[in-house]
């Protein structure tokens, strides 16, 4: 089963993330080896670079961006992901195809569906069978994070991120089936709650 999970900058994914690994693991006595968090981009050796060129690197072209994360997520899927499905693993995601869409999609330069097609061919067509999006606006997500750790992507401004996040929300108005939509302003505890009652159906909990 795969798992994904979207949503801007500090939102709470990672943290998420490890709150629903510690209860399967500790709670449902899932085994360990099973459970594979993993993140994009920069899931894998080669990711890690790619990850440093976008990130960290001069200003990409748009269309050569976004062939870059395609490139990293391939090689991910193909590497990682895929082999650990089919060892009948969970495979839990920070970010994945949609936050391509997302993202690239937003500024406009590239339309949403050639991201998506694009991203789509990149992985052969594996769709995760849940995605979760923390939604929070993105006022209050620069909030949660200090100037400091911005990189060169979150810089873009309020505009740019407000995009971001309503092309989350219309992706997942396009498929309610795989998205689950959770307030990323509750406390933790609380979206971790909701997180744990979105995933109940996809892991048979
Ligand atoms: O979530 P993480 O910190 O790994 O994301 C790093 C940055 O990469 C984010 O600021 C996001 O803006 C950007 N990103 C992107 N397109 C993707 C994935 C991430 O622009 N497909």
């Amino acid at each position: 089963v795969f798992i994904s999970f979207e949503g801007g900058d500090g939102a709470g994914k990672s943290t998420q993330m490890s709150m629903l690994r510690d209860h399967l693991i500790h709670d449902r006595m899932v085994d360990e080896d099973l459970v594979l968090t993993t993140r994009e981009p920069g899931g894998t050796p080669l990711g890690a670079q790619i990850r440093e060129l976008v990130l960290h690197g001069d200003d990409v072209d748009p269309r050569a961006e976004a062939l870059l994360y395609a490139a990293d997520r391939a090689h991910h899927i193909a590497s990682r992901v895929r082999p650990h499905l089919a060892r009948g693993g969970l495979v839990l995601g920070d970010r994945y195809l949609d936050s391509s869409v997302a993202y690239q999609g937003a500024g406009r330069e590239l339309e949403a569906r050639e991201i998506a097609a694009l991203s789509l061919w990149a992985v052969d067509g594996l769709l995760p069978h849940r995605t979760i999006l923390l939604d929070l606006p993105p006022a209050a997500l620069a909030e949660r994070r200090a100037p400091g750790e911005m990189d060169r992507l979150e810089r873009a401004g309020l505009e740019f991120h407000e995009a971001v996040r309503e092309q989350f929300l219309q992706l997942a108005a396009d498929d309610p089936d795989r998205f689950a939509v959770i307030d990323a302003a509750l406390p933790k505890e609380e979206v971790h709650a909701q997180v744990l009652e979105k995933v109940s159906g996809v892991l048979q909990l």
